[in-house]
């Protein structure tokens, strides 16, 4: 049977033609795609077989074994024209983020942005990828490192960034002289499609770039885990939630591969006396609220001093009540819907939690008023802690902020590095002091220190990732791109003689 005509699934169809790539309409597919904006199914989309994933990484093995010698700004030629095809579709691939993901839309073209700019910087990093030379303790040799190809880089998503993602992973990996298999959130298949159809175009039209060196493969864990085990693939990265890093780390280093992993986050700010409170209300707005609480990196726990408590919070609940909660499609809401259904009922859970714990809830509850009643749209909830305790202490992918009165910096840093994660932080302080005293080694723990801003929304020049249970991996740039690579240490004994390391002798 096939599915009913309705608005959504008509322009997403229309989007993905323009990409050049079909919306699979099947009625028994077992992904099931709803747009978070309304409610309404979009589509059903088959799940790729395990056989069909092996022999997808096979092709990509293929195109690995071509892709790795051409030479580096040469891949970086093939990158340059991916961010040009990204360019020229920043409007329709931002619009199908929005649909398929709920973003408001000046983040769904931000993520396309950062698909953009990752190009960029991988771009120039093709002429750039630096080994060192070191001085040789014998005579007559020379010692240095060099980088070459890994193989294939499998690329597991969230459905929070559905796109940008890949690219962090994918532009790295072309330029590294690796082939990309990317396996992306079951919720989010269809900006995933888009993308795929946007690489092929531009991998169809560069002579030196073997087909299947970008493949897609669609569905949830099972045919992740086809990824994750296949020998074939030295690098997994990985980004969702621990519990999937857990599973997903255990059995790539079982198979003594490499896992860049990118999972979960408790962001922590901290609100000094001296903080300048204007800039730290906004900033705060937007890092706790901003993409309906559904980043990696949102704000989660607010430690802010006794001294000032009373002239932030109370202007901060005012913005919570009158923040814009809507259909990012139909105004300018703030604040779009949750992903799903499950993602509202662990709010409702985390908020009784808090409750149950002593905390005082502002906020919260299902919004309806101007919505359709299939999306799952939420007030953000401020809670007030008397401790960190319950739910404070976990991720709950939703808008909620805890907060807390803290008598000192040292206790509010205790409390912030006191979780059993470790993304990204924040200070707002003008006090010297203090701000030095954060970013350094007995500051804040986490893999992302930043001072008078937000936790959330990171630029790609930076490697990006946390410690602890976030996982430890890095992404994006400075050096993240090593991990794409493989190091290979040279000696060369360009004289006569063969002295051996350490003085060592061995004469025959
Ligand atoms: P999720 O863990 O449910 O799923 C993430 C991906 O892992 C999906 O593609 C899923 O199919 C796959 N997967 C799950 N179990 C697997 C297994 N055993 N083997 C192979 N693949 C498996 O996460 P989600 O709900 O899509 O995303 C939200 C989570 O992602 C949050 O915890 C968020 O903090 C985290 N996240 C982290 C970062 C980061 O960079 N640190 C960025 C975005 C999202």
């Amino acid at each position: 049977a096939a599915p009913v005509a309705h608005p959504l699934a008509d322009e997403v169809a229309a989007l993905l033609e323009s990409f050049g790539a079909e919306l699979p309409r099947q009625a028994e597919g077992s992904c099931i795609v709803r747009s978070p904006l309304t409610g309404e199914l979009i589509v059903r989309v088959q799940e790729t077989s395990p056989d069909e994933a092996r022999a997808a990484i096979g092709r990509a093995h293929d195109a690995f074994l071509a892709w790795r010698q051409v030479p580096a700004p040469r891949r970086g030629e093939l990158v340059r024209l991916l961010g040009e095809e990204l360019r020229a579709n920043k409007a329709a691939l931002g619009r199908l983020v929005t649909i398929e993901v709920g973003k408001i839309v000046s983040e769904g073209l931000g993520e396309v942005q950062e698909m953009i700019d990752i190009c960029d910087f991988a771009v120039g990093l093709s002429r750039q990828l630096y080994g060192l030379t070191m001085g040789s303790e014998r005579a007559d040799h020379s010692l240095m490192e060099q980088w070459h190809p890994a193989g294939i880089v499998g690329v597991i998503s969230a459905f929070n960034f559905p796109v940008a993602v890949w690219s962090w992973n994918a532009a790295l990996a072309f330029v590294c002289g690796d082939s990309v298999v990317w396996k992306p959130s079951e919720k989010t298949p269809l900006t995933a499609i888009a993308v795929q159809a946007l690489a092929e175009r531009v991998i169809a039209r560069f002579p030196e770039a073997p087909e299947g060196l970008s493949t897609l493969i669609l569905g949830g864990r099972d045919v992740g885990e086809v990824l994750v085990d296949d020998q074939r693939v030295p690098v997994v990265s990985a980004t969702g939630s621990t519990a999937m890093g857990r599973v997903v780390g255990q059995r790539v280093a079982a198979r003594f591969a490499r896992a860049i992993l990118e999972l979960g986050g408790n962001n922590a700010s901290i609100v000094c006396p001296s903080a300048d409170l204007d800039l730290a209300l906004c900033a705060i707005a937007f890092a706790a609220m901003g993409t309906a609480g559904q980043r990696c990196t949102t704000l989660r726990r607010l430690f802010v001093h006794d001294s000032v408590y009373d002239a932030l919070v109370p202007r901060l609940k005012q913005v919570y009540a009158s923040v814009s909660v809507g259909n990012p499609l139909e105004g300018d809401a703030l604040v779009g819907p949750l992903i799903d259904e499950a993602a509202y009922t662990g709010m409702e859970r985390a908020l009784a939690e808090a409750r149950e714990v002593g905390g005082i809830v502002h906020g919260g509850g299902r919004h309806t008023h101007g919505v359709a009643p299939g999306g799952f749209y939420v007030r953000p909830a401020l809670v007030e802690m008397p401790a960190q305790v319950g739910p404070m202490l976990h991720e709950t992918f939703a808008p909620i902020l805890y907060v807390m009165r803290v008598r000192s910096f040292d206790e509010a840093l205790d409390l912030q590095n006191g979780v059993p994660q470790g993304l990204s932080s924040s200070i707002f302080s003008n006090d010297m002091r203090e701000t030095s005293r954060f970013l350094s080694a007995t500051g804040s723990d986490c893999g992302i220190a930043n001072v008078n801003m937000g936790s959330s929304g990171a630029e790609i020049g930076g490697a990006f990732g946390g410690e602890k249970e976030t996982g430890g991996g890095r992404e994006s740039g400075s050096d993240a791109w090593k991990a794409y690579m493989r190091r290979q240490t040279t000696a060369i004994n360009y004289g006569r003689a063969m002295p051996l390391a350490q003085g060592v002798k061995f004469e025959i």
